[in-house]
């Protein structure tokens, strides 16, 4: 019932200009914004008690009385990991029927891990999307044009789905190169650009070469950006540049940042977020439940993202309240230019070129435009590491064609550092994948 009404109030909202939207969604008191998440969330979990083999052997397990529980905080140390999902298979998790299904690759493991939806999941998260983007101006009037890859990925299936409740003129381009995209945009002059903030990045160097058109903001998904490179953006198009964080398996849709570019505004109405391990200030793994999902519902999901939730109002008067920017990964993930690489990776690569015994480091750093991948090798003949270097590119080119082919696009620049033999590993535990770009990441604009 309250879900239902809440909807309801969405699909009006949808329909006003975005200042009495605001004012309509603000005006549902948080009572009834918990009340409705509990009521969500007591339907999700009896639904994966019952349907889902995962959870109701985990519950089982565990003798969790679901009938008990009104809030995930309750379920003390139970918890839904990405490995759970990789191990078991989204098929395990499933409580309905399925429409659809995406993947995430490039983890700790080159076995992807699948999320599979329902048409209907989709038109709703296409609705709270389709908000966010009004937030941010987006009308009926505007020209939008997408370079989201549309392999496997979720994204560009979840703008489609915001594009239906907006209606504005939409151009699919996939992943091309920018300088395509420039040329091709050319002809249409869009007025959102939609794109990877690596690519954005390098899709604003060319139009800082070649000149840019009037563009109302750019809105990038799927990786973090250095906020100078993010300030380049801003400068070549005079336009903001916004950006989005979601995963897959949360249906690419957690949250999203306002004008005020302070944290993402967090998507209470479709999820219960919670901090799990917090240190002194608040810091700690973002862990989510879904509450509208009837094909595959997560508990308590994992995300591997450091963050912390900001309880204070937004500036921008938006009722939704905020996670904070992404510290770390839990896991050695790391979302760059690249692409989502973790230590496979690199070990693949390496595999027969290293000396056996020799250790190797990839460091993740960025000069302020582009992200810079070093890869630190440890080799007795220092003399080798332009022969080192032109192994890697090839092995990068016939074994991850994606990663390469944002090498190709220049989304990243890859270095190969030749060390001394002994000198990486400092204690027990080598960290294989070193992410160096949060400092720059925490500067204020
Ligand atoms: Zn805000």
């Amino acid at each position: 019932m309250l879900s239902k009404t809440i909807e309801q109030v969405e699909r009006v909202a949808l329909r006003l200009e975005p200042g009495r939207a605001k004012r309509l969604l603000g005006a549902i008191p948080n009572s009834t914004l918990e009340a409705m998440q509990r009521a969500r969330f007591r339907r999700t979990l009896r639904l994966a008690a019952e349907r889902s083999r995962f959870y109701r052997e985990q519950f089982r397990r565990r003798g969790i009385d679901v009938s008990r529980v009104e809030h995930p905080s309750e379920l003390g140390d139970f918890y839904t990991t990405g490995e759970d999902l990789r191990a078991q298979g989204g098929h395990n998790f499933l409580t309905g029927r399925a429409d659809t299904a995406y993947e995430t690759t490039g983890t700790t493991s080159p076995v992807p891990k699948r999320a599979f939806f329902s048409r209907r999941e989709l038109d709703e998260v296409g609705r709270v999307c389709a908000l966010a983007l009004r937030f941010l101006g987006l009308t009926r009037d505007d020209k939008l044009m997408s370079a989201f890859d549309c392999s496997f990925w979720v994204s560009p299936a979840v703008l489609r789905a915001a594009l239906q409740y907006i209606k504005c003129f939409h151009v699919e381009a996939g992943k091309i190169e920018p300088l395509d995209f420039y040329e091709r945009a050319l002809e249409y002059r869009p007025s959102v650009i939609f794109g990877e903030p690596s690519w954005i990045v390098r899709l604003a160097e060319i139009a800082d070469a070649r000149g840019a058109w009037p563009v109302k903001f750019l809105f990038a998904g799927g990786e973090d950006i250095a906020e100078t490179a993010r300030a380049a953006v801003d400068r070549a198009w005079d336009a903001p540049l916004y950006l989005n964080y979601g995963q897959t398996e949360a249906f690419g849709a957690l949250r999203v940042e306002c004008a005020r570019r302070d944290g993402y505004h967090r998507n209470d109405l479709n999820f219960i977020f919670e901090v799990a391990d917090t240190d002194e200030e608040g810091y700690g793994e973002l862990v989510y439940t879904t509450l509208n999902r009837d094909v595959m519902p997560l508990i308590r999901y994992r995300s591997t993202d450091v963050t912390r939730l900001m309880e204070e109002p937004c500036a921008c008067g938006l009722f939704a309240r905020r996670i904070g920017k992404i510290r770390a990964r839990c896991d050695e993930m790391v979302v760059c230019g690249m692409g989502n690489v973790g230590p496979w990776v690199f070990a693949e690569i390496l595999s027969g070129v290293a000396a056996a015994g020799a250790d190797w480091q990839a460091v993740v750093k960025n000069d302020g435009r582009r992200d810079v991948v070093e890869l630190h090798v440890e080799t007795e003949d220092p003399s080798r590491r332009a022969e080192l270097e032109l192994t890697v590119r090839a092995r990068l080119r016939e074994r991850f064609a994606d990663f390469w082919k944002n090498h190709e696009m220049r989304l990243y620049d890859l270095e190969v550092v030749a060390c001394a033999r002994g000198s990486l590993r400092a204690g027990r535990k080598l960290r294989r994948v070193v992410d160096e770009r949060h400092m720059l990441m925490r500067q204020v604009i």
